[in-house]
Formats: structure tokens, sequence, C-alpha cells
């Protein structure tokens, strides 16, 4: 794998009257490098299953740019793994979620 060189950029946007800005990542500056930049398989940061997420949280975990990527993941509302944390709507998630009815509860079994 050949980490792609990033840049820090200010990045602002608009929503609900209020602006705003922070600093993103992006592949242009020599000075950083996303470790999964260049991974064959993108969708591993938005895993199916607990091997996937311990395989993405794995990349992360090496990352320059790892406490950076958290921060905007959260600032973003974002889905999928940012600085090894899953995400969904930007709140951390402690796993996977199962897929199919959740079980009952309270009911007797
Ligand atoms: S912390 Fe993880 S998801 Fe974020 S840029 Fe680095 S390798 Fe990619």
């Amino acid at each position: 794998m050949t980490a792609r060189k990033t840049t820090l950029h200010e990045d602002r946007f608009d929503t609900k009257g209020v602006t705003i800005a922070f600093t993103a990542p992006t592949p242009q500056d020599p000075t950083l490098a996303w470790a999964c930049a260049d991974h064959p398989d993108p969708d591993l940061f938005h895993p199916t299953d607990d091997a996937d997420l311990a395989a993405a949280r794995a990349i992360c975990a090496g990352c320059p740019v790892r406490e950076l990527c958290l921060e905007l993941g959260l600032r973003r509302d974002e889905y999928g793994v940012w600085g090894g944390v899953l995400l969904e709507n930007g709140q951390p998630r402690s796993g996977v979620p199962r897929k199919g009815r959740p079980p009952k509860v309270g009911s007797a079994a």
C-alpha cells in the first residue's frame, strides 16, 4: 500500500445561517499521508462485520492523521470508520450493527 500525500486546507460551509470552518486533509500536502488512501478495499472502512471493523481499526492505529480524521468524522456527522472509531451519523458505535430484526426486549422465551 502506498500512502497518498495529503495537505491541510481550510474547509468551510454554511448551514442554517452558521459558517462552519475547519481544516481537512486533502491529497496534495507532502507532509501528511492517509494510511487508507490507496487501500484496495475502501469498503473496509464501512464494515459489515467485526472482522472488517478490526482490520480497519488496525490500519487507523498507525495513521498519522488519525486524530484529525476522527475530529472530521464527528463534526461532519459521518458514517463508517474515522480515526479508528466506527461512527453512525457522527456518533461512535461500539460495534457493527447486527443484521435482521433486533431481539425482543423483555419477552419471555
Ligand atoms: S485514521 Fe483511518 S480512516 Fe482516517 S485517514 Fe487514517 S487510515 Fe483513513
